[in-house]
């Protein structure tokens, strides 16, 4: 197992558009690294570099002892000599080969004999479970084989290294979730070291042992899944991750006990100034904000408001206090009577405690 390193990648594309602009990481021998960021922020020009089919600007990337390019240097490694697998977006099998004859596909193109592709795709449809399907023909099979067979075809000629852009993209819900696992199954299997892209933060969350989170071609936050949930380090990240409430906080007229939000409205709590990282904001998701007298008020924020709108989800209210005039607070309650938040809350105010995340 080789650790894969990248140093000060870049990538411009004609016209002065920016796709990559200087990322470095240095991902752990057998991890699931997962690039993980919204539309166009520079995901799929990542992983191009690492399977180069894109030449960057700057930057060298390696795999252990192989280099795969140097910008540098002037080296730059073939992408068939790199030795990986890639699964690509759209996982269209060609309907009039047989199982076999995809899977062997990528090995033929580059010039391996018959006989040692042949036995190779054997491997690899074994290592995804559809040994016995090999002289079948695409439409013979269902949607979650049909999806095996593309990662099979993906893994047959890698040697430790493998590459998702986004596979599971085009899947129903359901086939979504069972795929997940599988790829993340077929990882520990191979022991390989694997880097995913994903713009769906769940998904990010589930497969991954590392996230890496991009937004316009920069490392905006990198850690443990728990880490980027929990931990957000910026107003942007936090908004990525799915906190609903952040606020800038104003700092000059904050004090030890009362929290000043620009634009508005006060939280009474210990976020002293000094825990307030660079960006001077707190954010916490709705879902964590309760009733203060349901939560021990030690370690958390307090805030007194009018409930100004209700909305039902299920399997709670989605509530809108007003702390001040154009200030509002998401909460979501659980509740199992609409009555009971219409009447009780609806136009009263009430107080509410939460734990918040400095930024
Ligand atoms: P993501 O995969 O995160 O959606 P991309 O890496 O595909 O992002 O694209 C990053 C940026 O680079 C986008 O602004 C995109 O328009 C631009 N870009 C990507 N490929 C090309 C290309 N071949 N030519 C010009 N611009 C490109
Ligand atoms: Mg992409």
């Amino acid at each position: 197992m080789h650790a894969l390193s990248i140093e000060g990648l870049a990538k411009h594309f004609p016209g002065g558009s920016v796709a990559v602009e200087g990322i470095s990481l240095n991902l752990q021998p057998g991890s699931f690294t997962t690039l993980l960021g919204p539309s166009g922020c520079g995901k799929t020009t990542t992983l191009r570099c690492l399977a180069g089919l894109e030449v960057p600007d700057a930057g060298r990337i390696t795999f252990g002892d192989d280099v795969f390019v140097d910008v540098k240097a002037g080296h730059y490694t073939a992408p068939n000599k790199r030795h990986l697998g890639m699964v690509f977006q759209s996982y269209a099998l060609w309907p009039n080969k047989s199982v076999m004859a995809n899977v062997a596909y990528p090995l033929r193109l580059r010039g391996t004999g018959r006989a040692d592709a042949e036995g190779k795709a054997r491997d690899a449809l074994s290592t995804v479970g559809l040994v016995g399907y090999e002289h079948r023909y695409p439409h013979e099979l269902s949607g979650g084989q049909q999806q095996r067979v593309a990662l099979a075809r993906g893994l047959v000629s890698a040697q430790g290294l493998l590459l998702f852009d986004e596979p599971l993209s085009n899947l129903d819900a359901k086939l979504r979730l069972s795929m997940r696992t599988e790829i993340r199954r077929l990882h520990d299997a191979l022991g390989y070291s694997s880097v995913y892209v994903t713009h769906d933060q769940e998904e990010a969350l589930a497969i991954s042992d590392y996230i890496v989170v991009l937004n316009q071609g920069r490392v905006e936050q990198a850690g443990s899944p728990h880490e980027i949930f929990a931990k957000p380090v910026s107003p942007w990240v936090a908004d990525f991750v799915g906190f609903d409430n952040i606020f800038e906080v104003d700092t000059a007229n904050s004090s030890e006990e009362r929290i000043a939000l620009v634009g508005g409205g006060e939280l009474a709590g210990d976020v002293s100034q000094s825990t307030l990282r660079r960006h001077g904001s707190i954010a916490f998701r709705s879902a964590d904000v309760r009733f203060a007298q349901e939560l021990a008020p030690s370690s958390c924020v307090t805030f007194r408001g009018v409930v100004r709108a209700s909305s039902y989800l299920g399997d709670a209210y989605r509530v809108e206090v007003e702390v001040a005039p154009d200030t509002r607070v998401i909460a979501t309650i659980p509740d199992s009577s609409r009555e009971q938040v219409q009447e009780k809350y609806l136009g009263a105010t009430h107080e509410f405690a939460v734990e918040t995340t400095s930024l």
